[in-house]
């Protein structure tokens, strides 16, 4: 499967970003909501949008789309 983003419909709240269990490995700051410090997450919020840097390193949990409000990122 591979990681989808949908930066029209992405609200850029941030919620898939935090809720990544990858993401909080790589950059701990970023379960805290205080945002990545490093480009090496999978995404990152950027001018208000979702940005996809890392998408090979997703491990394909859901819990990102699970999370999302508007169905703005999703795994195919
Ligand atoms: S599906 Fe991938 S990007 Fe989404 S929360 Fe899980 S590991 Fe992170
Ligand atoms: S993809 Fe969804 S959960 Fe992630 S920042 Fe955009 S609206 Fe929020």
């Amino acid at each position: 499967m591979e990681l989808k983003v949908d930066q029209d419909r992405c609200l850029g709240c941030g919620v898939c970003v935090v809720s990544c269990p990858v993401n909080a490995r790589i950059s701990p700051e970023n379960a805290g909501g205080a945002g990545s410090k490093t480009t090496e997450t999978i995404m990152m919020v950027e001018n208000g949008f979702i940005k996809l840097f890392s998408p090979d390193k997703c491990e394909e949990c859901g819990t990102c789309q699970m999370f999302c409000p508007c169905d703005a990122i999703w795994l195919e």
